[in-house]
Formats: structure tokens, C-alpha cells, sequence
């Protein structure tokens, strides 16, 4: 096995990170410097080097256990010296030997080999002629078929030798070139060369396969990666997930709590969107879908706060007064607090005209039990898949809005105000108030089933709060499900002291001066109210200390600090003059003007009535956008004064030769309702009497054709409409005097109320002595009309009698 008997030791160069082959001549660089210093020695002895594999790149000193056991013997021919390469030795490599060990370390690594002998290594040409087509292929794949190198490689006698060659010119992997280092059979040498070859071929086809493709398809490919690229840009900037892997998305459907209904559908949904085409416009679809299920709050609930003091404490935190509407609800919140989950329904309506804090009382609500708080508002919802939602074979179609407030609150139980319920309207288009009614309803609220979603979402912990203007729109089934609380308007004290504890206070912040102090004087206030306001609620106030305050602002940018004490001068300097006049009841007693009293969505307000008459044929005329019920009104005054002409000092003649023109200014607004019928019937008789109305009265109630006084509705919002305009007495039928003790206090005092059943009464509470010559028929051709209407005296003049020439 061994003819190296004297087992002298040459110098050795280890080679790092690659081996070589025998057969070969070829170069090797020599960086290190005992690595240069053996192939000098080499070059200047017989020539003879032993080049061995260290296992490790990092090894710079390697020890007898840092080398391969098989080496190549070699002899060097030549050292060379490039200015890029460094130096390289020109060796033959001749046989594979064993490495037996170092003997030398310095000045250069010495060391001793065995002769090795090929174990088995034939010459099998079915095998190499193998090997050598796949080289070609190999050779061409890669684009460098090279006739030379094939040549040689035909020119290998032996497996091993095929072997070593083909090795020596492949880049192979460091493991494969230590195992056909080490590997002393030349068959098993070409066996694992076959095998490589094999399996690069299959890659390098496979990749130029890929590259064929992806050249054919590169236009489209890359169009497709540009869009695909943008709409992931797009999406990323709407905060929606551009990564829509069916494996997130199922991930996420695990974790959204969906009752396991919901689930089996999210999870049937996501397997058809596998199907599809990631691109496809139905995917697109499947995935919004599916999207909107995973986002809505299925389990996520808050922990309500039902402690009664604290609910008490925040409400009057934050609001002034409402002390029945506060009650009302903590009764609301006790009874819930008792009833746990059961109490169902108890829907909270809250009814009032524009700017009495419906809205505000609702978010407090929220606040003190520590819940979440949406709020839409249904006016002019007039279609029903507002509510419910779109199917979805709908283009575009999304959830309803009560399934986008679930959404947005993020948790299953908030708080939602659905504001002005009473401006839902139907049409065509099916009918909102019948979804809302599933919506509200406790029987069916639990499996509420949007079109959309397909599937049903418990609505039973939502805590439902509506908020009307009036309730005479709201449909009947609606209504009886909700638990009204009227909450009807301040009166100026009121108004007084929610301004300067809440609303200056709000302002203030709004507009980053908080830390200012900032005061009305007192009669400053009320000229911000009456003159500049004419409301029930607290809006228009709000804006105008919104006004008054940014001006403020700007005097503290330009230097000032403060404090400021608002003036009633400050006040006309910036809110220029007064748009309303206090007081608004008239000025004069006057004939024909009554103070009536309405109420409307905008809350009670003073509705002056004017009469005129004029020669005529017994016609009735009514301006203003008056309704048919006014006109009613009217006739029965008119009848009421026919019957009773003679009690009245009338002539019964004179009803057939005038023409009565009735008028409530302000006509922009129609009017109807029959509570002005005493407030009519008494201007008609003040003008046909003329006696001159008393200008400090003010009045409401229906009226029979026989002079009977029925009752109204909206008293107490009437009252504070009275007490605002400044009257001192009210007249109000007797029916609803038991609802006096439920007006403001400050109303009661302030006001005379007088209960009255019957017409007689009103006249003799509101009418004074006749001013002037009463109405009378004319004498035989004194008038060719056959009445004489007389001026009305200067005093109470004032321009309200126009005789028109009818
Ligand atoms: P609505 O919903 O009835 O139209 P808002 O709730 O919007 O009225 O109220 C208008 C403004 O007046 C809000 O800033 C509200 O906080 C305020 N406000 C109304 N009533 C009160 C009150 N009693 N105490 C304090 N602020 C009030």
C-alpha cells in the first residue's frame, strides 16, 4: 500500500474553503504567509508539495487535526505574482496520498503522507458517457459550453479520473468536494459527480423554465405587480389590511368571539374565497364580507357602572336643572341595575325642540355608566336599507347603519342615540320604521339580521336612546315602545346659569382660553338672550358666546391677559343690535292683536294673531300659511260673535257686509293646530267690537262653536314661550289647569295663570272697554256697502284696520 519508506516530509499548503483534483494543472493563490514561504521551499527543492483542505475557513494556523486525511500531491511548477490576484503557484496535481501529520510549523508547515490506492475505480463507459452528456447539458445551460472542456473530459480513461476532472471544474459545494476528496473508489467518485449533475441539470431547467415564463409573461406579470403593488399602497393608506392571507384572515376570524353560527359561515365564506382567484372581483367582495364580520364586537362588552350616586353626580356634573329628567333616569338606571340583562326594551325617547341638551344628556348617560356612545340621526331616512343594510348581490352594498354603529362602538353593548325618530320618512322604498321597530323591539332585537351580513347580531345589551322634536310623526308602534321624557325648554333664569356654568365654560375651551377668566355682568347675560335669542333650548346662545368669546381670543393674542367682565356695551359693540325684542308680547292694547301661543318642533313660542275688517260679503281670509284647522278656528269665533251679537253690542245685521281677514305674522313657518281658536275667536271680537285686547295677555285653547274652552297640549312649553315674551297673565283652559304644579317654579310665579271654560271668560279677562264707535249698518244710502267701519282711535292705531276695497 505504501512505497514511501522513508516517510519524509515535505512542505504542505493548506487550502481554505475549496479542495482540488488530481489530473489537473492548474493554479492556486497563496495568501498566508507560511502558505508561500512551503511553495518557495518547494519550488526551490524537487518541486514536490502536498496540498491539504483545512475543515475551517477561520482556522489561520491550522493544527494536524484542522486537515483533511486525504491530501493531493502535487509538484509546483511555477510561483506567480499578479498586482490583482496576489500570488499564485502553478502546480500539477498528481494523486490523492494520506496525510500522516505536521512535522514542521515555522518556517513553513512540513508534514508526512502515505501513498493511497484507488479502491475500486473501472472504467464503466455507459456511466461516463452519462456524465459527460449531463456536463454538456450542465455546460450549455449555464451558457458556457465549452468544446474544450467536454473534449477533455472525454479524453478521462477512468470513472475516478472523469470524476476528479468533472469536479475540478465544477464549482461544487465545500461538503461534496471533501466527500470526493476523501472518497478513494473512482466509481463511487463518478456515481456522486452523476447525481450532482442530475439534480443542477433539474434546477437550472426548472429555473430557465421559469425565466422562459416569466419573460413571456413579464408585460402582463408586471402590470399586474404595478397594480397589485398600488393597491396595496392605497389600502395601507386607508388603514385597511393589504395582506389578505386566507391564513390571517382565519386567524382572525378565530379570534373575533363569533357565535359558532357566524363562525361556520365566516370559515364557508373563506374557503370559497380560496377558490377564487386572490385578483377576481368576487374576491374582493368575499373579503369585505368577511371583513365586517371579524370587525364587529361579537363578545366585547364594557362593564356597566350602575351605581346610582355615581350616575346621579356625573348627570349633574354635567348638565343644569332637568331635575325630572335626571330622576327619570336614574329610575331608568335602577331599575336596570335590579334587572340585570332581563330588563329588556325601555327604550328612552327624548322629546324636546332643538338646543335643550337631548343630545347631551343622552352622551352623559353614556359617560356615567361607562359605556360607549354612537349616534346617528335618521332624518330623512327614507329607505329601509338604511337601517338594514343591502343585500349583498347589491353593487356596493354595506351594512345598515345600526350594524356600522356596532362597528364603530366596538363593543356590543353601547349606548345608541338614534337621533330625530320622529323625521323617518317611507316611501317606495319600504318602510325604515318597520326595520327600526325590529331594531328597538326586545322580542326581536336579540337575532337582529342585517341584509347584509346574512347572519343575526344580538342588539338585546344596547342600551337604545332616541331623541324627537315632536311626537305627533313618530308612527304609532315606535312610540308605544318608548318611554318618553319631554324635555321642553329653560326659561331665561335657567338659560342665565346654564351660560355661565357650562356653556362659557365650553367655549372658553373650545377656543384654548380656558385659563382666562371670563365673566358677564348679569344684565349683560340677559341681553345675549333676549336680544339676540329666541329659543326654547340653549343653542343659539351657545354661538353667541362662542362669538363673544373669539373675540376675546383675539384681544388676548394681540396682548391682553384679562380678566374680562363683559358689559351689556361690549355686548352691542360685537353682537351689533338686537335682532329680537324683549317682550315681544305688543307693545300697545291694541284692537284685533291677540298674543296666542303655539308650540312647534322649535319649541313654545308667542304667536301674535291680527284681525282687520273691511267692507265685504261675510268672507273669511286667512294669510300667514295658515292651516285648515286655523280656518276652522276662525269660523267658530266668527259664529261664536254671530250668536252672541246682541251680548256683544253687535248689530247681527253687519256679519253678511264685512269680510274678515285674519293674519299671523312671521308666515314662513305654517301653523296648525286648534289651540289658537280662543286667541282667534277673541281678536275677531276685539275687531268687531272694538275693544282693544289687553297687551300684557297672552292665551291658548281650543274653542267650540257654543264657546266652550277645550284643552291643549304642550302647556308647559306655551308657559315658558308666555313668560319669556314678558306677559303677566296666561289664560289656559280649565283642563289643563292640573298641570300647573309641574311648571318651572319661576313660571309660576312669575306668570298669572287664569283656567278658563268658556269664551265668556277670555273676553272678560283680555278685553278692555271699547275704544271708539263700535261697527254699525249703514243708514239708506250712507254706504253703498251697508256698513260703516269707524277708525280705530290713534292710541291703538298702529296701522292694523286696512279697509281695502274689497
Ligand atoms: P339637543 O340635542 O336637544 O338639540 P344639545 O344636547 O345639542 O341639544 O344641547 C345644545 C348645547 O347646550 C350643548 O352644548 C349642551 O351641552 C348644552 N346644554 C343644554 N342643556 C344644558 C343643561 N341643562 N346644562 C348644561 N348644558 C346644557
Amino acid at each position: 500500500m505504501t512505497d514511501n519508506i522513508e516517510h519524509l516530509s515535505i512542505p504542505v499548503v493548506p487550502l481554505r474553503g475549496g479542495a482540488v483534483f488530481p489530473g489537473i494543472t492548474t493554479t492556486i493563490s497563496v495568501g498566508r504567509r507560511r502558505s508561500l514561504a512551503a511553495a518557495q521551499a518547494a519550488l526551490e527543492g524537487n518541486g514536490e508539495l502536498l496540498i491539504l483542505v483545512q475543515y475551517r475557513t477561520d482556522v489561520e494556523n491550522p493544527e494536524d487535526a484542522d486537515l483533511a486525511t486525504v491530501g493531493v500531491l502535487a509538484t509546483i511548477r511555477d510561483l506567480i505574482r499578479t498586482p490583482h490576484v496576489g500570488v499564485q503557484m502553478l502546480v500539477e496535481l498528481h494523486r490523492r496520498v494520506a496525510f500522516e501529520g505536521l512535522t514542521h510549523k515555522e518556517p513553513y508547515l512540513r508534514g508526512t503522507y502515505l501513498e493511497l490506492e484507488e479502491s475500486s475505480d473501472t472504467t464503466n463507459q455507459e456511466l461516463m458517457i452519462e456524465a459527460i452528456a449531463y456536463l454538456e447539458q450542465y455546460a450549455d445551460a449555464l451558457g458556457e459550453a465549452n468544446q474544450h472542456v467536454v473534449t477533455n473530459a472525454r479524453s478521462q480513461t477512468t470513472n475516478g479520473a472523469l470524476a476528479d476532472y468533472i469536479a475540478g471544474i465544477l464549482n461544487l459545494p465545500f461538503d461534496t468536494e471533501l466527500e470526493l476528496l476523501t472518497t478513494l473508489s473512482g466509481d463511487i467518485r463518478l456515481q456522486i459527480i452523476l447525481d450532482y449533475l442530475e439534480q443542477e441539470l433539474r434546477i437550472t431547467e426548472i429555473r430557465n423554465k421559469i425565466q422562459q415564463d416569466a419573460k413571456e409573461g413579464a408585460d402582463k406579470a408586471q402590470r399586474d405587480f404595478l397594480l397589485r403593488e398600488q393597491m396595496r399602497a392605497i389600502q395601507k393608506e386607508l388603514g385597511q389590511e393589504g395582506d389578505n392571507a386566507a391564513e390571517d384572515l382565519s386567524q382572525k376570524i378565530e379570534n373575533a368571539g363569533m357565535p359558532d353560527e357566524v363562525k361556520e359561515r365566516a370559515l364557508s365564506e373563506l374557503r370559497r374565497l380560496e377558490y377564487q382567484g386572490p385578483q377576481s372581483a368576487e374576491a374582493s367582495v368575499i373579503r369585505t364580507y368577511l371583513e365586517w364580520l371579524i370587525e364587529l364586537p361579537w363578545n366585547k362588552e364594557t362593564e356597566d357602572n350602575l351605581d346610582v350616586d355615581h350616575v346621579r353626580e356625573i348627570l349633574d356634573e354635567d348638565h343644569y336643572g332637568l331635575d325630572d329628567v335626571k330622576d327619570r333616569i336614574i329610575e331608568y338606571v335602577a331599575v336596570r341595575k335590579l334587572a340585570g340583562n332581563k330588563m329588556r326594551g325601555a327604550i328612552i325617547n327624548l322629546n324636546g325642540p332643538p338646543g335643550v341638551g337631548k343630545t347631551s344628556i343622552a352622551t352623559s348617560v353614556a359617560r356615567a355608566i361607562g359605556r360607549e356612545m354612537v349616534r346617528l340621526s335618521l332624518g330623512g331616512v327614507r329607505d329601509e336599507a338604511e337601517i338594514r343594510g343591502h343585500r349583498r348581490t347589491y353593487i356596493g352594498a354595506i351594512p345598515g347603519r345600526i350594524i356600522r354603529a356596532l362597528r364603530d362602538a366596538k363593543t356590543r353593548n353601547p349606548v345608541i342615540v338614534l337621533d330625530e325618530i320622529d323625521k323617518v320618512g317611507t316611501d317606495w322604498r319600504g318602510d325604515p320604521s318597520s326595520a327600526l321597530l325590529e331594531v328597538l323591539d326586545p322580542e326581536q332585537n336579540h337575532s337582529f339580521t342585517d341584509h347584509y351580513l346574512e347572519v343575526p347580531f344580538d342588539l338585546s345589551q344596547v342600551i337604545f336612546i332616541t331623541t324627537s322634536n315632536q311626537l305627533s310623526t313618530i308612527p304609532m308602534p315606535l312610540l308605544d315602545r318608548m318611554e318618553t321624557i319631554q324635555m321642553l325648554g329653560y326659561i331665561e333664569e335657567e338659560k342665565v346659569a346654564i351660560a355661565n356654568k357650562y356653556l362659557l365654560k365650553k367655549q372658553l375651551e373650545a377656543h384654548g382660553i380656558e385659563n382666562v377668566e371670563v365673566t358677564f355682568q348679569p344684565d349683560a347675560m340677559s341681553k345675549l338672550i333676549r336680544g339676540y335669542t329666541r329659543e326654547a333650548g340653549v343653542r343659539q346662545l351657545e354661538r353667541n358666546i362662542g362669538k363673544m368669546v373669539r373675540k376675546m381670543a383675539v384681544r388676548i393674542a394681540s396682548g391682553e391677559s384679562g380678566p374680562f367682565e363683559v358689559s351689556v356695551d361690549d355686548i352691542e359693540e360685537i353682537m351689533g343690535p338686537e335682532k329680537f325684542t324683549y317682550g315681544t308680547a305688543e307693545e300697545h292694547d291694541e284692537v284685533g292683536v291677540v298674543t296666542g301661543l303655539a308650540v312647534n318642533a322649535f319649541g313654545g313660542d308667542i304667536l301674535p294673531i291680527e284681525v282687520s275688517l273691511s267692507e265685504g260679503s261675510g268672507r273669511i281670509t286667512l294669510t300667514g300659511s295658515l292651516g285648515d284647522v286655523m280656518r276652522e278656528s276662525a269660523q267658530a269665533g266668527l259664529t261664536y260673535a254671530r250668536a252672541n251679537a246682541r251680548l256683544l253690542g253687535l248689530e247681527p245685521g253687519i256679519f253678511d257686509k264685512i269680510n274678515v281677514h285674519i293674519h299671523v305674522p312671521d308666515g314662513a313657518t305654517p301653523k296648525d293646530g286648534p289651540s289658537a281658536g280662543i286667541g282667534m275667536a277673541t281678536a275677531v271680537i276685539s275687531a268687531l267690537t272694538r275693544r282693544p285686547v289687553r297687551k300684557d295677555v297672552a292665551m291658548t285653547g281650543e274653542i267650540t262653536l257654543r264657546g266652550k274652552v277645550l284643552p291643549i297640549g304642550g302647556l308647559k312649553s306655551k308657559a315658558i314661550a308666555a313668560h319669556r315674551a314678558g306677559v303677566s297673565t296666561m289664560l289656559i283652559p280649565k283642563d289643563n289647569a292640573k298641570e300647573i304644579p309641574e311648571l318651572p317654579e319661576r313660571v309660576r310665579q312669575d306668570l298669572q295663570i287664569v283656567p278658563v271654560s268658556h269664551l265668556d271668560e277670555v273676553l272678560a279677562s283680555a278685553l278692555l272697554e271699547a275704544a271708539g264707535l263700535p261697527i254699525k249698518l249703514a243708514e239708506d244710502g250712507e254706504h253703498k256697502q251697508g256698513v260703516v267701519i269707524p277708525p280705530i282711535p290713534v292710541d291703538g292705531a298702529n296701522g292694523i284696520i286696512h279697509v281695502s276695497g274689497d
